[in-house]
């Protein structure tokens, strides 16, 4: 009897018709996957991306040079040097990330006093050399610069849970 039904299936072709129609049912239903790169999909305020340096509005940098962000990284991969302007105010001479040894665990964000460093939304950084992930200062206000609406909205909705 089951032979005669297996053999009944393979020449009326039930499996394939089986196969086909569940393949058909989800033409109409709602998508689950997103056309990347041209869409991505939802991100968290938290989300832990590539560095970078903010500015305050008026341009001048948030940085104050106190070196927590240094101290804190686990990965020691921050280094800064630092002197004191004509106005007495302590600014960043020097401001690099090795991003080979970053581990985006996010301390230097939380260390920071004044919102200057940051891990922005951006995970579209990847390189084809070591050399292009040593980032320097110049390298990080500029992200900072091209990210600031997003990071600021981000801090924004992130400070009732702080
Ligand atoms: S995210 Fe963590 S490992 Fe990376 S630079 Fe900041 S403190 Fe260091
Ligand atoms: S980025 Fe923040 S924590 Fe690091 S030196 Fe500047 S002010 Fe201090």
């Amino acid at each position: 009897m089951a032979f005669l039904q297996n053999s009944l299936k393979s020449l009326l072709l039930l499996e394939i018709a089986q196969g086909m129609a569940l393949t058909f049912s989800y033409m109409f239903r709602k998508r689950v996957t997103v056309n990347y790169p041209y869409e991505k999909g939802p991100l968290s305020p938290r989300f832990r991306g590539e560095h970078a340096l903010r500015r305050y509005p008026n341009g001048e940098e948030r940085c104050i040079a106190c070196k927590l962000c240094e101290a804190v990284c686990p990965a020691l991969a921050i280094t800064i040097e630092a002197e004191a302007r004509d106005d007495g105010s302590r600014r960043t001479t020097r401001y690099d990330i090795d991003m080979t040894k970053c581990i985006y665990c996010g301390l230097c964000q939380e260390a920071c006093p004044v919102d200057a460093i940051v891990e922005g939304p951006n995970f579209e950084f990847a390189t084809e050399s070591r050399e292009e992930l040593y980032y320097d200062k110049a390298k990080l206000l500029a992200n900072g610069e091209r990210w600031e609406r997003e990071i600021a909205a981000n801090i924004t909705a992130d400070a009732p849970y702080r």
